[in-house]
């Protein structure tokens, strides 16, 4: 089998395995977006992806998605940016990237909104929650979420798209993902356009989509174990 028929069978299971979860949800598998996250894979996996129909890619990395996005520049393909991300590369983050699903401060959401205005864009952002509190991994916790949501919704340059979340280590997928839902249901009271749930990996994504996930973000099932990082 080639790179690309192996990559075309993933993509197909894990299509399927969205459309069972839709199917065990009594959701209609249009409303999840499957977001194909491409880190330390070739530009080849983003374009053999983007030519079986996916249109979001995402990147963790700014220099990496930089060059994804520069060398993508005449496709239809969508970036989202999904990592940690510093304040001084939010500014070049936002001059390629269509959605950050990792906002957790004002700062950021300050550099991200100027970025976004320079490059005469809106960009789409997502809250990112720590559900347990612990911020090592990034996102903020849930008592201050409305705050970062109201910054981003008063942003000139930036729509608030909704709540992003991982899973903390070691804990239940599904209680974690409900949490997440509710933190969600409490943002739209406010921002009733904030629809989005960016929930969900490889190995959660139907826990996520029961739980009312609208975006999940799968690398492995789609492309294999990731190298070692060399760094
Ligand atoms: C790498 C990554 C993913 C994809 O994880 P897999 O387990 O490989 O599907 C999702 N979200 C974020 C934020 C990531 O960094």
């Amino acid at each position: 089998m080639t790179r690309a028929e192996q990559v075309a069978a993933n993509l197909a299971r894990v299509r399927a395995d969205i459309e069972e979860a839709c199917a065990a949800a009594g959701r209609d598998p249009a409303t999840v977006t499957l977001l194909a996250v491409t880190k330390t894979w070739p530009l080849s996996d983003v374009l053999t992806l983007a030519g079986l129909g996916v249109a979001d890619m995402g990147e963790n990395r700014h220099q990496e998605a930089a060059e994804k996005a520069a060398e993508t520049r005449e496709t239809d393909i969508r970036w989202h940016f999904v990592g940690q991300l510093q304040t001084n590369k939010a500014r070049a983050v936002a001059s390629y990237a269509s959605v950050v699903h990792s906002v957790d401060r004002e700062r950021l959401v300050d550099a991200l909104a100027a970025g976004a205005r320079d490059a005469g864009r809106v960009l789409e952002a997502f809250v990112q929650v720590s559900l347990d509190g612990d911020t090592s991994r990034g996102g903020v916790a849930i008592d201050g979420v409305h705050d970062t949501a109201a910054a981003i919704a008063a942003a000139d340059g930036l729509r608030l798209a909704g709540v992003m979340a991982l899973p903390p280590v070691g804990a239940d997928a599904l209680a974690s993902y409900q949490l997440l839902a509710e933190v969600a249901r409490d943002v739209r009271r406010l921002h009733p356009g904030a629809d989005g749930i960016s929930a969900g990996m490889s190995a959660d994504l139907t826990e996520a989509i029961r739980a009312g996930s609208t975006v999940v973000r799968v690398g492995t099932a789609l492309l294999g174990g990731r190298p070692p990082f060399v760094g």
